[in-house]
């Protein structure tokens, strides 16, 4: 073990290591050390989401018992800031002994270390083996599971590749390994998906597991009713001695105070005794209302993975994957148009295929884009938010406080180039117009950089806040959502 404390080592923020001559460890030595912590990460947290976000931390300095590690970009940063620092902080002190901090920061113009020889991911045959399911009372306790909301079929991109990555982690081990997993998003982007696929995985690989599912509400009406029969001995112990509780759309139980209690004992009880707990809200737990603190920070304390509102990428991977499996012919263009007008969210979306695919064999028709008007008018008309490009530049050149006609102007400054982007994704988000046409408006640009832009701006809304608050507020000053 190396002593932190005489120790020095440190990475100019250049590509070139410098090393302090009364450093008490030579670099080769750091190395094997970051090397075999980086390891432990990787076979703690999986593989995928490792490489996604631990593989290219590098480690800056090491002064004092203080461990300084470079991260690629902001938004790693903030990720591993607040999701992994205890992790890190664990397994440099196995390595290195007395670890007083760790500090995360941007690396700039740092090189990153080549990819680390594999230690292995944890594979399924590497699972102990499970002696066969015995029927137990586990089953009724449960609510039943959707058997079509599985990993398979969950179609992974930008927004939900984060929850994805804990969520098939969690699956895949049978200790708890995040404690709680707390997933949120808004409605109808997948939470329950993964939950229920959490349930079956854990279920085909540790039959013997007993895992319970199910929403707030449920909880709180056995509560209720287990109050009223005088049975709560019955209730407690049921849900105490179950392995893996797993209780979805906790926001319900806002304001809801003896069942908040109970669950607040049932939760110490099974964290107590290393049971996993997997919940999933609509809200982030500092955000949930009604919610005691004592709860709130109970579900700070693992794992908590967010899913973002969906992109045209993602609603397109799902309606393509999703036509494939119910073996429907639908041709790209009416794919595409799909995806550009239903933006709200998958559950719709996939209400949306289900509607057409109906009115087309009723009809004897093939699937078109004549059948999309024909069979969705409603739902488009309610999307179609009357809105002009016009009023979309307006309101936000006024937002960035930049002049109206830089919308159209040539010039290629940074604080131009954004809001004309931001302009270019909202006239293709909230109007029906056609890239060329969108681009005619902007100065007579090319359709590519109304892609571009559009692309551009969908990506920035998932990994910086800030540009996501800008489309809301403007949203909301042009009247829609
Ligand atoms: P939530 O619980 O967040 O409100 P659901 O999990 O019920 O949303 O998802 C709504 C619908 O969309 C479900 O039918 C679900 O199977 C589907 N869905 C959500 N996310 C995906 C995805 N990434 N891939 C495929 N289907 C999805
Ligand atoms: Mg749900």
């Amino acid at each position: 073990m190396v002593d932190l404390d005489k120790s020095r080592f440190s990475a100019s923020s250049s590509a070139q290591q410098v090393f302090d001559p009364s450093q008490a460890l030579n670099s080769d030595d750091l190395e094997k050390s970051w090397e075999n912590i980086q390891g432990r990460m990787r076979a703690d947290l999986g593989d995928t989401i490792w490489r996604s976000w631990i593989r290219n931390l590098r480690l800056v300095d090491i002064t004092g018992g203080v461990i300084k590690i470079g991260a690629e970009s902001r938004f790693v940063c903030t990720r591993v800031s607040s999701q992994f620092t205890d992790r890190l902080r664990q397994h440099c002190h196995v390595e290195w002994g007395n670890v007083k901090d760790i500090q995360i920061d941007v690396l700039r113009g740092g090189q990153l270390p080549p990819p680390l020889p594999s230690s292995g991911p944890v594979r399924a045959s590497d699972q102990p083996v499970s002696p066969p399911r015995v029927a137990s009372v586990y089953d009724e306790v449960s609510s039943k599971l959707d058997p079509r909301m599985t990993f398979d079929n969950f179609v992974v991109g930008n927004p939900n590749n984060f929850a994805y990555a804990v969520a098939t982690r969690v699956a895949e081990i049978d200790k708890p390994i995040f404690n709680p997993l707390f997933l949120y998003g808004g409605v109808g982007l997948g939470k329950t998906h993964l939950m229920h696929a959490i349930a079956w995985e854990k279920r085909k690989r540790f039959p013997d597991l007993r895992i319970v599912y199910l929403t707030a509400e449920v909880f709180m009406n056995r509560f209720i009713k287990a109050l009223r029969h005088k049975n709560t001995i019955q209730f407690k112990e049921e849900f105490r001695s179950v392995d893996v509780l797993m209780i979805d759309d906790v926001q319900f139980i806002g304001g809801k105070d003896s069942t908040q209690e109970e669950f607040f004992h049932t939760f110490n009880a099974l964290t107590g005794h290393n049971k996993q707990i997997i919940i999933s809200a609509d809200k982030s737990p500092t955000d949930l209302s009604g919610v005691e603190e004592r709860l709130k920070s109970r579900f700070n304390c693992g794992m908590v993975a967010d899913i973002h509102p969906t992109t045209f990428e993602l609603r397109l991977g799902i309606l393509q994957s999703k036509a494939e499996k119910d073996g429907l012919d639908l041709p790209q263009n009416v794919a595409e148009c799909l995806a550009h007008k239903i933006t709200t969210n998958i559950r719709e979306l996939e209400g949306a295929l289900n509607r057409l695919s109906a009115y087309s064999s009723l009809m004897g028709k093939p699937i078109s884009i004549d059948s999309i008007y024909d069979a969705l008018g409603d739902i488009l008309r309610a999307s179609n938010k009357q809105v002009s490009i016009a009023e979309i530049q307006r309101e936000v050149a006024q937002h960035f406080n930049i002049k109206l006609n830089e919308m159209h102007s040539k010039r290629r400054s940074k604080n131009i180039v954004h809001p004309r982007q931001v302009a270019m994704y909202l006239s293709k988000t909230l109007t029906s117009k056609s890239y060329p046409e969108i681009g005619r408006h902007f100065g007579g640009r090319d359709h590519t950089t109304v892609m571009y832009a559009t692309q551009k701006i969908e990506k920035a809304m998932i990994e910086d806040h800030a540009i996501n608050d800008d489309i809301k507020i403007i949203k909301s000053l042009l009247n829609v959502s």
